[in-house]
């Protein structure tokens, strides 16, 4: 017992903390491609490729994850010194499918890709499936990458101009959203200009992002499809557009997502990124959001502005949906364990949560009356479930547009999620 205790110290005092971005990385991104398959039950990794990418926009120094957001978990080791250098969580449009009918009858392939700063040394990377059973993070697959393999890919396939929307700094120190153009075709360009400065408009309205307004950056790859609009396959209407974004998606008519994750991620490789951003060019209400994934969301509609705060919502700080309904989904919550979602409870772990925020006189859990119309509780009814599942206030920018702002925890879980992107600005 005493050896294991031992090596358990060691094994923790070589994970992390006091080790510099210099010692393992230089400043640009290794991205690996891989293919997710599976169906309602199972998933399997398969590698794909492994890309040398120019940029690195993440921290220099809070390399390792801790949010426990997500379904997913990639995590990077040096090879000789087994020391974890790198973690992100994430979550994936493959484990949303998982939920769906369909994924009880076939088996599908989702492109996805985890990116970290560009290894000096060997590495291992190892890939995770929360086990929805047990909430346990599960090693499924491990592999090695030499970083001086040369059939590492190093051309650019989607070179396109960026225009600087937002410019507060060091990428290293910022939160850099990289806004991507689907369905504009190139004489669109100059809207998706001024699109781009609404979304940089409409973002900064809200709080807390117009106090941490300068701890952002907001790049826009300039990059036009052959045709305007989007894919509805619902209206049998088809477009060729570059990142091919379509409603309807898993027969949700306001579910905007794309599956060519490879070009997306392409685009992106134009600029300095933390979160994905696709702007559609389409009037109907539409859009998503996946945690460290992408998000999406249409131009012109007079949600488009809370469409852009309440999807980055889902991408960047992992919140959930606050709302009932959305009948396509089966169990998306385990209702016996407490989801990871900030902004939802199970009350399974409340203390882990916005326990701490609620005066101890309000009843949990909180009836939905007048009386308790602008108090955070816990309010039964979210994350896509009438009962069981908990919100924390009646109304926020997670449920409905009819509500202007976010409710405190789902604030509170954001600012957490830019200190962690970001150096406060002296
Ligand atoms: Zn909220």
């Amino acid at each position: 017992m005493k050896k294991i205790f031992l090596t358990m110290i060691a094994f923790c005092a070589l994970s992390v903390q006091a080790q510099t971005f210099e010692q393992y990385f230089i400043q640009k991104t290794m991205r690996v491609d891989y293919m997710h398959v599976g169906d309602a039950v199972t998933d399997q990794y398969f590698i794909d490729e492994i890309i040398a990418e120019p940029h690195w926009g993440g921290h220099l120094t809070n390399l390792i994850d801790e949010s426990g957001f997500g379904y997913y978990l990639v995590k990077v080791f040096d090879k000789q010194t087994k020391t974890l250098i790198y973690s992100r969580y994430y979550a994936t449009l493959f484990g949303e499918w998982q939920t769906t009918d369909e994924a009880k009858t076939i088996q599908k392939s989702f492109s996805e890709t985890v990116v970290f700063p560009f290894p000096k040394n060997k590495i291992e990377v190892a890939l995770h499936t929360k086990n929805k059973a047990t909430g346990i993070f599960e090693e499924k697959y491990r592999f090695d990458i030499d970083p001086n393999n040369y059939f590492i890919q190093r051309d650019r396939r989607h070179v396109y101009p960026v225009y600087e929307v937002e410019s507060n700094g060091n990428p290293n120190e910022k939160v850099d959203i990289v806004i991507i153009p689907d369905g504009y075709t190139e004489s669109e360009m100059n809207q998706f200009m001024k699109d781009c400065d609404f979304f940089r408009d409409e973002f900064f309205k809200y709080e807390p992002y117009s106090s941490y307004r300068d701890r952002f950056n907001i790049h826009a790859v300039m990059a036009p499809s052959k045709e305007s609009g989007a894919d509805l396959p619902g209206e049998n209407i088809w477009k060729n557009t570059l990142i091919d974004c379509s409603f309807w998606t898993f027969d949700s008519e306001r579910y905007l997502m794309t599956t060519d994750n490879k070009t997306m991620r392409d685009v992106a490789a134009n600029a300095p990124c933390d979160q994905i951003y696709i702007l559609v060019n389409h009037q109907k209400y539409g859009g998503g959001g996946i945690f460290n994934h992408y998000c999406t969301g249409i131009n012109h509609n007079e949600s488009a502005g809370k469409i852009i705060v309440h999807e980055f919502g889902h991408g960047f700080a992992g919140l959930g949906d606050e709302y009932v309904g959305n009948a396509e989904y089966n169990d998306f919550y385990n209702l016996k364990l407490e989801p990871a979602d900030p902004n939802v409870t199970t009350l399974v772990d409340f203390e882990s949560k916005w326990k701490d925020l609620v005066d101890p006189q309000t009843p949990i859990p909180t009836p939905a009356t007048p009386q308790y119309k602008n108090q955070i509780g816990v309010f039964e009814g979210a994350g896509y479930m009438k009962e069981g599942i908990y919100r924390p206030k009646q109304d926020c920018l997670m449920n409905h547009f009819r509500c202007e702002e976010f409710c405190p925890v789902c604030q509170r879980a954001i600012i957490k999620m830019i200190d962690f992107y970001t150096v406060p600005v002296k």
